[in-house]
């Protein structure tokens, strides 16, 4: 059977045969680098460790080795199985120490201040929670206070002692509950969409007001530089090599019996009694409830996936009604108050000619929300057993859905802005309105889903009909 492994678009083709308990695979490389030109030949004993099962639709795969700096993508969904970097520790170690000296001016520091007639107003970041704290949004507050506040800095704490560690080669036995809660974590820090509100909030006023920038916008604007940097330079694979063998010779994993079967179908590791971490992608014998390198509970499907994805598909669907029918914002002018929905925050942007900023709030408050609700049902739907078609896309789908989750709290961190930045007293103000809790529990609840959701329960149901088919 051909697999074609993608390494950053250059086709590697991939072919793996088994027979008499031994797996080989035949790589060809048409990569350009110069370590890996022309035909290489692997053969590997079926040690777990020199295999991988992928995410999306837990393909059983050979360990392949990308030169650095590319991926490996898996053949039948197109999940990225693994990503190399090079200097990995070093320089995820040299980004958390510059992320931490920035963190505190970028919080601390006022952002900006807007002047209008006489009247001025400043913002920092910690100023935007505890506004919506004192007007009774607490889920509002929390949700600001836990994404933009203090993930960012317990991320990066945790990275800085996680690489400082590895750097230094000391190998204390909590490295890796420290990895394990890192990555738990890292998709609920939205810094970079706090920024993006930071910029429509500036557009928002330019017209308005006079806006004068400070010192904490700028230590903010390298500090999600920095967070950024750190997602794309941290080699987790290697970090939870690094991890397991502790400073320590690499030691001799169990063996798993490989009985010899016809090539030409795909082997799932569920098929072969394997399953694979949720957390470090280790692989484990079906029997073992939790993983030996990252302490984590094991399963070989997400535990009761579809209904607990439902539950809060239909939760979202349920306050996305509200979130955009009640009012999500209040202006008071002269005493007069001006409440608006988020679709009326968007026709104003239109009417004002500021489409781009119209068309980036609509998709993060309204395309995105319902993409998100439609695309899970889709998802849930094709649980079903006769649903077959179209796999690979829908794993695109869910990869998409799970990667845009929280770009839709944009509107709310603009709003928090506004509300500190425009409190003129009786001439002007701006306040949050009921929606605004609604909506945080729709960001909320379809976060949750895309994290409870298994895209290889689709897959599951494929493997089956392609080989009670063939029978
Ligand atoms: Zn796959
Ligand atoms: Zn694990």
């Amino acid at each position: 059977m051909k697999y074609n492994i993608l390494l950053n678009h250059r086709a590697v083709s991939h072919y793996y045969l088994l027979h008499d308990n031994y797996i080989t695979v035949v790589q060809v490389l048409q990569t350009q680098h110069p370590d890996n030109n022309g035909i290489l030949l692997k053969s590997q004993k079926n040690s777990l460790d020199n295999f991988t099962a992928c995410e999306g639709c837990d393909l059983l795969l050979p360990v392949v080795e990308a030169p650095p700096g590319h991926s490996v993508v898996c053949p039948r969904c197109g999940t990225t199985i693994s990503r190399r970097s090079t200097h990995s520790i070093a320089k995820t170690l040299a980004l958390s120490i510059t992320g931490l000296f920035l963190y505190f001016p970028a919080v601390l520091l006022p952002l900006m201040t807007l002047e209008s007639f006489g009247f001025k107003g400043s913002a920092n970041i910690i100023d935007s929670i505890v506004i919506f704290y004192t007007n009774d949004y607490y889920f509002v507050a929390f949700m600001t206070l836990f994404s933009a506040l203090i993930l960012p800095l317990v991320l990066l704490s945790l990275v800085f002692i996680l690489s400082l560690q590895l750097r230094f080669k000391w190998y204390p036995l909590y490295l890796a509950r420290l990895f394990r809660t890192y990555l738990k974590l890292e998709e609920w820090a939205m810094v970079e969409v706090y920024l993006l509100g930071i910029m429509i909030t500036i557009i928002k006023m330019m017209g308005h007001s006079e806006i004068h920038y400070h010192t904490g916008l700028l230590c903010f604007i390298l500090l999600v530089l920095t967070s950024l940097a750190i997602t794309t330079v941290i080699d987790k694979d290697f970090f939870w090599e690094t991890i397991e063998r502790g400073g320590k010779e690499k030691h001799q994993q169990q063996q798993v019996e490989f009985p010899d079967r016809d090539a030409t179908t795909f082997v799932t590791a569920a098929e072969r009694g394997i399953q694979v971490c949720h957390t470090c992608h280790k692989l484990s014998l079906s029997s073992a409830t939790t993983c030996p390198r990252c302490g984590d509970g094991l399963h070989s499907r997400k535990p009761q996936s579809v209904s607990r994805t439902w539950a809060l598909v239909m939760t979202s669907i349920v306050f996305f009604i509200p979130a955009n029918i009640m009012p999500i914002m209040r202006v008071d002018f002269l005493g007069v108050a001006d409440r608006s929905t988020i679709l009326d925050g968007i026709i104003y942007f239109f009417h004002t000619g500021s489409y781009a900023i119209g068309l980036i709030i609509f998709t993060a408050s309204i395309v995105v929300p319902m993409f998100k609700i439609v695309g899970l049902t889709i998802l849930l739907l094709s649980t079903h057993p006769r649903s077959t078609r179209y796999l690979k896309q829908k794993t695109a789908m869910f990869r998409f859905i799970a990667f845009i989750g929280r770009w839709s709290m944009l509107d709310i961190f603009v709003i928090a802005l506004l509300t500190v930045l425009v409190d003129f007293g009786f001439f002007s103000s701006i306040h949050a309105a009921p929606a605004a809790t609604y909506f945080c529990f729709v960001v909320a609840a379809t976060m949750c889903a895309a994290i409870t959701f298994d895209p290889r329960i689709m897959w599951d149901k494929y493997t089956h009909y392609a080989k009670t088919a063939h029978d």
